[in-house]
């Protein structure tokens, strides 16, 4: 497919011509027609597929020239470095039309930017908590938003932009495109998706099924967490062919928990990576672990992405992943640069269906292999493993990591009064001999006669 068979426009065109581009990316052929239709999408690209013109290309195509002030267009992105990239992007494909973009992030002066909004724009690129600062102040309206993009929703998940992601909707007109972008799928994506979104039309690059061959898939039937972390301290006791191992799990609270267990049982040997971490400490992670001066690596899919990391010896799945996709980049991180390399898959009985997936996908079935003898089954169960009844969405109902702590403080001792209620009052009347009630002025002069 050529540019010519997108219907874009000569300014476009010519845009995309100064840049040098020859021909669309898969992701751009494939998102044009369905976003220009109008319709909601959600596209599964990763970083450098040329997800940004995707998007862009079919909704500048469509925008017309207004001298409105209100912005038409909203870009969410999470980090203000997306922000100024987005941003640079559009610019590159506006040479020849005549817009205003305009990118707004936190940590910087928000009366520079009130006054840059004020003066009318089109499109609007931020980051959702400073996007929402503006529009409370009432200096950003939002009433004329016609598309709303969402940019990398699974990294925006991830670093718990969910509330606020939510609070935006609220105030964006109903009548409205929605068009969202995610490198990995995660659950909290599609809960995401089928909480505000009806009938998305999904489109995303195929993921080739077909794993590199230097990559030996072998895999474990176990019953529960306390299991496979007994198995994985089996394995990894062998240090020289567990050299350098990348261990996935789904979600954060799996991440820290794992990242413990092996601190204890491996001390000095392990790093973790996910959201909650800071920038400098995941950084910090990354590079102990390419240095070999920590030969474990916990991490969950959303971080992983874009890891660049040679001569991991293993990778292993300590729990099945729900998206096959995700399976597929989560091995090949290994087996890099036509070096072998392993890959391990730990599934319990409720992780069953999607190793079946995964199969499917690969249209192979993976060895399985026997837990060794002196690893213990254990019978404990964490919480998630019990059975859970799943709640509807709630917007009223905090989650358990929302909920406000305990009161802010005690209450003095001499602050702490007692209700002593009518009896009270009735007392210190028949001491005082004041009168019963407010209004019974004649009360003690009555009973002074008697
Ligand atoms: P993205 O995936 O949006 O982060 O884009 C990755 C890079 O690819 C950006 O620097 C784009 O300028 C570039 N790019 C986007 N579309 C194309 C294309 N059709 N051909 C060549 N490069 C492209």
């Amino acid at each position: 497919m050529t540019f010519q068979d997108l219907n874009l426009n000569t300014p476009l065109y010519n845009a995309i011509e100064d840049l040098g581009f020859e021909n669309p990316t898969p992701i751009q052929a494939e998102a044009f027609n369905v976003i220009a239709s109008g319709k909601d999408v959600v596209g599964i690209a990763q970083t450098g597929t040329g997800k940004t013109f995707a998007y862009m290309l079919p909704i500048l195509r469509n925008l017309q020239y207004s001298r409105q002030d209100n912005p038409r267009v909203l870009v969410l992105v999470p980090t203000r470095e997306l922000v100024v990239q987005v941003v640079s992007e559009i610019e590159k494909l506006s040479k020849y039309i005549n817009n205003r973009v305009l990118g707004v992030y936190g940590g910087t002066n928000i009366n520079t930017q009130k006054q840059a909004v004020a003066q009318g724009q089109d499109i609007i690129v931020a980051t959702p908590g400073r996007l929402y600062d503006l529009a409370v102040s009432r200096v950003l309206q939002l009433k004329s938003i016609q598309k709303l993009v969402i940019d990398e929703v699974d990294v925006m998940l991830d670093l718990g932009f969910r509330h606020q992601l939510i609070n935006i909707f609220d105030i964006l007109p109903l009548r409205r495109q929605n068009i969202m972008f995610s490198a990995t799928m995660t659950k909290d994506v599609d809960d995401l998706i089928t909480d505000f979104f009806i009938n998305p039309n999904k489109i995303a690059i195929a993921v080739s099924g077909t794993p590199l061959e230097n990559i030996k898939q072998q895999r474990y039937d176990v019953p529960n967490f306390y299991t496979k972390l007994n198995l994985l301290e089996y394995l990894l006791q062998d240090k020289d062919e567990y050299s350098k191992v990348l261990i996935f799990v789904a979600y954060k609270r799996m991440a820290d928990r794992l990242f413990e267990a092996l601190e204890a049982l491996f001390p000095n040997q392990s790093c973790v990576i996910h959201s909650n971490k800071t920038q400098n400490y995941r950084l910090r992670s990354i590079e102990q672990f390419r240095e070999g001066e920590n030969r474990l690596l916990v991490a969950t899919d959303v971080m992983a992405r874009g890891l660049d990391i040679d001569n991991v010896s293993h990778v292993i799945n300590f729990d099945t992943p729900e998206y096959p996709e995700n399976y597929m980049h989560r091995i090949g991180r290994t087996g890099r640069a036509e070096r072998e390399g392993q890959a391990l898959l730990f599934s319990t009985d409720k992780e069953q269906e999607s190793r079946q997936s995964i199969e499917n996908l690969m249209q192979m079935t993976i060895e399985t292999l026997e837990i060794p003898e002196p690893v213990e089954i254990s019978k404990e169960l964490i919480d998630e493993e019990r059975d859970q009844i799943k709640e509807h969405y709630n917007p009223i109902k905090r989650r358990d990591e929302d909920a406000p702590g305990p009161a802010f403080h005690e209450k003095k001792e001499k602050n702490q009064k007692e209700n002593l209620g009518g009896s009270y009052r009735r007392e210190i009347a028949k001491k005082y001999k004041k009168p019963k009630t407010r209004g019974d002025k004649n009360y003690n002069r009555r009973n002074k006669k008697k």
